[in-house]
């Protein structure tokens, strides 16, 4: 499979990605990476289908790669990309762990082809293979994974309605509402907090839609 993610930079680290990514994208669990400049994966483990346990341990090894600069602004060369084998976006653990760590980037991909398959559906506009991306912010840190949390929640409560109008009226499936949902959330916090989102999908007939915030 080659469709998948397309490094900005044919660096060892952007091809280590893309490897893991392709290899990754359809199975059934959870798995991740997280990979340094020099192509090295510092942290690899597997996961189930809706999660993967990284230990305290590897949290400590992901920000040793984290330097502050005199005014305390956070760099790191890290990049982690795991696997959605539900093809969700970005879950709340997802976007605290990415601040917690200061992670350069965390990744996510996905495969909804799976979803086509069913007879009842309704058609789909975002079906197809997904890249999910949040790139730590450059002129500001994180904010405290307690607040991360705590805007997650409230801006997926403040834009849920509109989406739900959507389903009683037929217009959209619930997955796909719930797709948008978490998207619309992930673009809102992006906004507030200065880091960097987007989400590609990459359709089955090789069109590509890509829509974020500061990528
Ligand atoms: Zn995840």
């Amino acid at each position: 499979m080659t469709w998948i993610s397309r490094p900005s930079r044919k660096s060892k680290q952007a091809t280590k990605i893309k490897t893991f990514e392709d290899e990754n994208v359809g199975l059934a669990v959870e798995q991740a990476t997280v990979v340094i400049p020099d192509g090295t994966a510092i942290i690899n483990s597997d996961g189930t289908a809706s999660h993967v346990d990284i230990s305290s341990e590897q949290v400590g090894i992901i920000q040793s790669r984290v330097t502050k600069d005199s005014r305390g602004l956070a760099t790191s060369d890290a990049i982690m990309t795991h696997n959605h084998p539900g093809n969700n976006g970005f879950s709340p653990n997802d976007a605290t762990f990415a601040a917690g760590t200061e992670m350069s980037e965390l990744r996510a991909v996905g495969d909804h082809t799976m979803f086509s398959r069913d007879p009842n559906r309704v058609p789909s506009p975002i079906e197809g293979k997904h890249i999910y991306r949040m790139t730590a912010p450059t002129t500001k840190n994180y904010p405290a994974g307690q607040s991360m949390d705590a805007s997650f929640h409230s801006a997926t409560k403040r834009l849920s309605p509109k989406y739900n109008k959507l389903v009683k009226s037929g217009k959209i499936s619930r997955w796909d509402a719930e797709a948008e949902i978490n998207h619309a959330t992930l673009k809102s916090m992006a906004k507030r907090w200065k880091f960097g989102y987007s989400r590609t999908i990459i359709r089955e007939d090789g069109t590509i839609v890509s829509d974020g915030v500061g990528l």
